[in-house]
């Protein structure tokens, strides 16, 4: 079997497509077929060994949606031909304490699915069974691929953390921003969006939110304190951080999806006499995802799709990433890869 994939070959190089060695085919194993794959930021964030982590030669992509093309002999519950995702993570232990109570993404050995494992820009994929994700057959395959990182970043937290009738912050209105806008305005949400770009104003109202305000907009910021009882901050960048924890309601919470390199300073007395939080949470557990996925279906969620010739993502992802192959559709600021047709 010949396996192609898109490889980066050391940091801030552009990918090259070759033929690869999946490596042995472990027992719990499922090998799927690539048909769609989703871009996230953290593809780039890794591309680029802006966290350290990196592993080279590289595969990234882990947005993944396929069909299984081959099932390990101690594999459960999947069979060949299954439409299956897998995000963020395609492993875990399956025998410490947090996979034992259903929280795997807390695993301390879960396996990043690009670092120091092959992803999905690439024609195959393999994954252990516990983290392909089957698809519900009533979704839109086609556009599940962000879901299954981004999507359940943002949903896991509104369903640890926010009511039906909570008011509630997106910050940032990328990829991740896009779909925590959508998923909390169906949830029953009021919702406002904080985004740095004019351009996404009424963009975001499109998703659900009701106000719209700029993330750098201190004065205006400052005019909602004590406002809302759940912020999903999915900024990768510094923001005024004291003026976004003041805008919190009594019991209110922070919870912060972005990776942001720089500490958020957060002064103990505007934790205390509000009684506010500050948390943080990475992906989900398989259960979330299936879940999430569910949601998504009953909130008949879209990726929100438009061409991405020339358009400059404003954060500079083209020029780095895109210019291996033509990517043209995109979903909201994430990115959606027509992978079978486009790359192989
Ligand atoms: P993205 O599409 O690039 O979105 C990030 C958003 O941050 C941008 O759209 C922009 O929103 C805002 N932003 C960027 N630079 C800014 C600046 N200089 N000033 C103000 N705002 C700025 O990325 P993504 O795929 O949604 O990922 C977002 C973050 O989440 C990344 O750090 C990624 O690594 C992380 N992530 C974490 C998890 C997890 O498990 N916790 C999972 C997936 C991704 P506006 O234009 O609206 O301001
Ligand atoms: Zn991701």
């Amino acid at each position: 079997m010949n396996y192609e994939a898109w490889v980066a070959k050391a940091a801030k190089q552009p990918m090259v497509l070759e033929t690869v060695d999946l490596g042995p085919f472990e027992a719990e194993d499922v090998e799927i077929a690539v048909e769609h794959s989703g871009l996230c930021h953290s593809d780039l964030s890794v591309l680029n060994n802006e966290w350290g982590i990196s592993q080279y030669p590289a595969i990234l992509g882990h947005e993944v949606v396929g069909r299984i093309t081959a099932v390990g002999p101690n594999a459960k519950g999947l069979k060949v031909g299954q439409r299956v995702g897998v995000g963020w993570y395609s492993g875990s232990c399956m025998h410490c304490h947090q996979c034992m109570s259903g929280s795997h993404h807390l695993c301390a050995q879960a396996q990043a699915t690009i670092v120091g494992h092959r992803g999905g820009f690439a024609s195959h994929i393999r994954s252990h069974w516990a983290w392909a994700i089957p698809l519900p057959e009533k979704l839109n395959f086609s556009e599940a691929g962000p879901l299954l990182c981004g999507g359940v970043t943002v949903f896991a937290p509104l369903a640890m953390h926010a009511r039906p009738t909570d008011r509630v912050g997106i910050i940032g209105i990328g990829g991740l921003g896009h779909m925590a806008v959508k998923f909390a305005a169906a949830y029953g949400c009021a919702v406002s969006a904080f985004t740095s770009s004019e351009s996404k104003f009424e963009e975001a109202k499109g998703f659900g939110a009701s106000h719209v305000l700029s993330s750098k907009d201190s004065a205006a910021i400052k005019k909602l304190a004590g406002s809302f009882d759940l912020l999903i901050s999915t900024v990768n960048v510094k923001l005024d951080w004291d003026t976004m924890i003041g805008t919190l309601a009594p019991n209110g919470r922070l919870h912060v999806v972005g990776v942001v390199l720089e500490p958020i300073p957060v002064s103990a007395f505007s934790l205390i006499a509000q009684q506010r939080s500050l948390s943080g949470s990475p992906t989900g557990s398989p259960v979330a995802i299936e879940r999430m996925l569910d949601f998504a279906f009953t909130a008949q969620y879209r990726a929100a799709d438009r061409a991405l010739p020339d358009e400059q993502d404003q954060r500079g992802i083209c020029p780095t990433s895109i210019r291996q192959g033509p990517l043209p559709h995109r979903a909201g600021r994430g990115f959606l890869i027509r992978l079978a047709n486009e790359f192989f």
